[in-house]
């Protein structure tokens, strides 16, 4: 079978999106990619249109079906010093900065398969390229499942959200990818393989490397495969919206949520704007709390939720449809169709409805619509800026997105740039300062990567 969106013949000299001249891997190397992966699973010219990012277009895309091929395929961008970018479901592939030189596309949709589940260690080990969603249906039918419920799970691939650490509602109980990987496997810069951690048990002597690569961004090494421990999948879960008079209530209610008994698995913080995109009528706000577990446990806890935000001004629990979950991590960008920013914040749980208020304010003043969701117990928070029709004035979008950022540095917190055109991300740091640390991580990077090649320049501190 052929890798990619439609065959085409011919090796265009343009990118069809931007008209910029195309740098092209030289021919005897293309010659030798194709020798390692096959000639259908070596993409140029217009098959590349589905990889353009920010207006530049790769110079091939390459996708192996093996670890050695893999490792083969890096060893010739190394030798050749043609810059790489790991590339799962694409979900995430605009946020950062982009690369100076696009380089070679390493796709890693052949390297899907789920190499062993354990039911009774419960742990699985699979292949980068996976579809998080299918491997939640594989686990599923066993009764397990991985406890991750990032967006877009069935376009974004195991080692995408391992490499973005991304992660949804359910992190509030269940954590982030940091804590359930065991052990990965993943290519260096120099093409070798290198394995970290277990299968079973967490196996690591000296520093915690496999955990390196999570939230890396590609940027250190490609991971090919990965080992998690699992979770039973409990006997029954359920969503109800609290509807809030005023955001600020909300944002106190929380405070009483997480100071009670309860045990959610989520607790998110939607404003009317961002409610209506999940379906749901709650102006001016909404928190939406999960739980699970026993039916009857599940049916105290709303009782007992209940009894708690009532004080603050909340109502009474209502029903909210499974499939509503699926839609909270986005809930805010996707309020608008083509949203002109997006931005998450990370603050302390305590100040994110004080955080969304003030962002919605500096944004309304410039006659900016807005739409914010936050995963609150977290405090992580994400607003959104509507494109008024017409073209935003970048300076101006610049403008609105450092007072958030602002906002989120005030209360000892930070925030990057989600999606933006690129003339924001040129006006604005995408990443966020990352301190004195920064060095530390540019060290990291030059030891593991010396040339470069790795998604060069995209992560923060010019990594
Ligand atoms: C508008 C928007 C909103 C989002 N909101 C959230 C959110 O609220 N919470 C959240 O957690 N996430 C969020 N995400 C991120 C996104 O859902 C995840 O990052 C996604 O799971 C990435 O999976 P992917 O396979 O599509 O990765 P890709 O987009 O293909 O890649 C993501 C990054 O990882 C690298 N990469 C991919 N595969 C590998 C690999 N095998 N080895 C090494 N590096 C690799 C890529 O080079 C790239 O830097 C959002 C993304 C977008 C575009």
């Amino acid at each position: 079978m052929r890798t990619g969106p439609t065959p085409s013949k011919r090796r265009a000299s343009r990118s069809a999106s931007s008209g910029e001249r195309l740098s092209l891997v030289p021919a005897p190397l293309l010659d030798k990619l194709r020798a390692v992966v096959g000639g259908g699973h070596v993409l140029s010219g217009v098959e590349l249109s589905p990889y353009v990012v920010d207006g530049r277009t790769p110079e091939a895309a390459v996708f192996p079906a093996t670890v050695d091929e893999v490792a083969a395929v890096v060893s010739l961008a190394a030798e050749a010093g043609l810059p790489l970018v790991p590339w799962g479901g694409g979900t995430a592939a605009a946020v950062g900065v982009p690369p100076t030189r696009a380089g070679l596309v390493l796709g890693l949709s052949r390297l899907r398969a789920i190499v062993e589940h354990e039911p009774g260690d419960l742990t699985v080990t699979a292949q980068a390229g996976v579809i998080l969603s299918e491997l939640q249906a594989a686990l599923s039918a066993r009764g397990q499942w991985l406890s991750l419920d990032p967006p877009d799970a069935d376009r974004a691939t195991l080692g995408g959200v391992l490499a973005a650490n991304a992660s949804g509602p359910r992190r509030h109980l269940y954590g982030t990818a940091r804590d359930l990987l065991i052990g990965v496997t993943v290519v260096t810069a120099d093409g070798s393989v290198v394995r970290g951690g277990g299968r079973v048990v967490k196996n690591v002597a000296g520093y915690d490397l496999p955990k390196l690569f999570i939230g890396s961004y590609g940027t250190l090494g490609v991971i090919v495969e990965a080992t998690l421990k699992l979770r039973p999948r409990p006997d029954d879960e359920r969503l109800v919206a609290v509807r809030f008079e005023r955001l600020k209530d909300a944002g106190t209610a929380v405070r009483a949520i997480l100071a009670s008994d309860l045990i959610p698995n989520a607790v998110d913080l939607v404003d009317a704007v961002a409610a209506r995109a999940v379906g749901i009528d709650a102006a001016p706000a909404a928190l939406l709390v999960g739980f699970d577990g026993l039916r009857e446990q599940i049916d105290w806890q709303i009782a007992e939720l209940g009894s708690v935000v009532r004080p603050y001004g909340g109502q009474a629990p209502t029903a909210v449809p499974a499939g509503v979950w699926t839609g909270l991590a986005r809930a805010a960008q996707a309020a608008f169709e083509t949203p002109a920013a997006v931005m998450t914040l990370s603050v302390l749980p305590s100040l994110v409805a004080d955080t969304m208020e003030q962002g919605a304010n500096s944004a309304r003043q410039r006659g900016l619509g807005t739409a914010w969701c936050a995963h609150v117990g977290v405090g992580l928070v994400t607003g959104a800026v509507r494109a008024e029709g017409q073209r935003q004035d970048p300076a101006m979008l610049a403008t609105v997105l450092a007072e958030w950022r602002a906002a989120a540095r005030a209360g000892g917190g930070h925030a990057s740039i989600r999606w933006a055109p690129l003339a924001v991300k040129t006006a604005l740091p995408v990443w966020d300062d990352a301190g004195p640390a920064g060095r530390i991580m540019q060290r990291i990077k030059a030891e593991v990567d010396p040339q470069n090649i790795l998604n060069p320049g995209r992560f923060a501190a010019g990594i």
